[in-house]
């Protein structure tokens, strides 16, 4: 709190409103505030010369980040999310066969909403950990359009939940890269990022969906998220 308490005493900061609600058997309070970030930005800015990076987004690997000294980092999805769903699943159950009106219903109740929290909250901590250090590091980023990939990927209820991801991605790097100052490139959406091939620049029109991996005629191997990662990248540079 003294984040916010130290710039309301001496000016910097006023809270505009703020609103109490009960969630998972807690109580939670949350002001809007107005903050000044002149001196927050001043500190926090993205270096102009900075790595250039392409971003491919996934399900098993959230992220593949193409930078442009030439390395492919891959941020896997965390699997705490994975864990959590299966603690989901079974306190859902409880409460399914749970009394109605019974002590246990209320506390089988609660059970499932700390864990939705538990969800929420670790889902938050890696998004906004990952968007900060990108757009803090990197000086351009090229992300591909959302509204393709969650068209062309979005089959089932797990790829759902990692669409909420992507769009929460996209939506915290937008705002942050407004604050540090890096650019944001978003790829036409037809765009062929992962058709192309890196080495000779060929489209491959036969890659389907299920291929993780393909040649080109050139010889060239190419791994279907750091193709596209790579070429997003190219965009910019
Ligand atoms: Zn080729």
């Amino acid at each position: 709190m003294s984040w916010l308490t130290d710039r309301i005493a001496d000016g910097r900061a006023r809270v505009l409103g703020s609103r109490v609600e009960a969630r998972a058997g807690r109580w939670w309070i949350s002001f809007q505030v107005d903050v000044d970030r002149a001196d927050i930005d001043a500190r926090r800015v993205a270096p102009v010369h900075g790595p250039v990076v392409g971003i491919d987004l996934g399900i098993t690997t959230f992220a593949t980040i193409a930078a442009d000294d030439g390395t492919v980092t891959k941020v896997a999805n965390p699997r705490h999310l994975g864990r959590r769903l299966h603690r989901l699943r079974r306190a859902d159950k409880a409460l399914a066969r749970a009394q109605p009106g019974s002590k246990n219903r209320a506390k089988a109740a609660r059970r499932v909403a700390e864990v939705h929290l538990g969800v929420s909250n670790a889902r938050a901590d890696f998004l906004h950990q990952l968007t900060t250090s990108l757009t803090r590091c990197n000086s351009t980023i090229v992300v591909e359009d959302l509204s393709v990939a969650g068209m062309i990927r979005n089959r089932s209820l797990a790829r759902h939940i990692v669409d909420a991801g992507w769009s929460e991605f996209r939506r915290q790097l937008t705002y942050k890269a407004a604050w540090y100052g890096a650019r944001l490139v978003v790829a036409d959406r037809w765009y062929p990022s992962t058709r192309t091939c890196t080495t000779c620049g060929d489209i491959n029109h036969d890659l389907r969906l299920a291929d993780r991996t393909w040649t080109c005629h050139c010889g060239a191997v190419h791994d279907r998220d750091g193709t596209a990662a790579i070429n997003l990248l190219r965009l910019a540079v």
